[in-house]
């Protein structure tokens, strides 16, 4: 099918009404409600249940609840879990019924918050939080060891109170 071009009048070679009708349009957006987000001074509220960057949390107690199982750094799609489990002595604060790891990393650079750590954690020990946006100056940087993941996801109080169970199992025996 072949389209005619239809000659420009006189008045549409001129340009003037057209520039108008674009002076129009940036005039009626002069007044209107400024909806530029000065970011990043300016931060978006995320929603309730946001899952944005995986921390590691801690009980009401302050204790890792990380049990190093590995589960997470083995659904992990792009491989962003590093973790070291911790060598066989035993903690003698905490006694032999965790197994904090020694070293917890996730890079940051590689993690496409799919949340699949989460699901799978089977002791709610780490959890997508609200940040979104995570920046730094290098590669090494981006990389965040145990100490930072914990303290960035604080405290999540959990129904979950296997430890205390546990501890109270062995008060109670002890007794016995
Ligand atoms: S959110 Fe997904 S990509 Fe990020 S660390 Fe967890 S499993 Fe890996
Ligand atoms: S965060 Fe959860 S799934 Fe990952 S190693 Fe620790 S206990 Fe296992």
């Amino acid at each position: 099918m072949i389209i005619k071009r239809t000659p420009l009048k006189w008045h549409e070679k001129l340009y003037i009404p057209t520039l108008i009708n674009g002076f129009k349009v940036t005039l009626s957006h002069f007044f209107k409600k400024k909806v530029t987000m000065q970011y990043p001074e300016e931060k978006w509220t995320v929603p309730e249940g946001y899952r944005g960057a995986p921390y590691l949390v801690k009980d009401s107690k302050e204790r890792t609840k990380c049990v190093s199982c590995q589960l997470c750094e083995f659904v992990c799609p792009p491989k962003a879990i590093s973790i070291t489990p911790p060598g066989p002595e035993v903690n003698e604060e905490r006694g032999n019924i965790e197994k904090e790891p020694a070293e917890f990393e996730i890079n940051m650079l590689r993690c496409i918050f799919c949340g699949y750590c989460q699901e799978v954690c089977p002791e709610e020990a780490i959890f997508l939080q609200e940040d979104y946006s995570l920046t730094g100056e290098s590669r090494e940087e981006m990389i965040y060891d145990k100490t930072k993941l914990l303290e960035l996801g604080g405290v999540h109080d959990s129904e979950v109170k296997k430890w205390d169970k546990k501890a109270a199992d062995a008060a109670a025996q002890s007794t016995h």
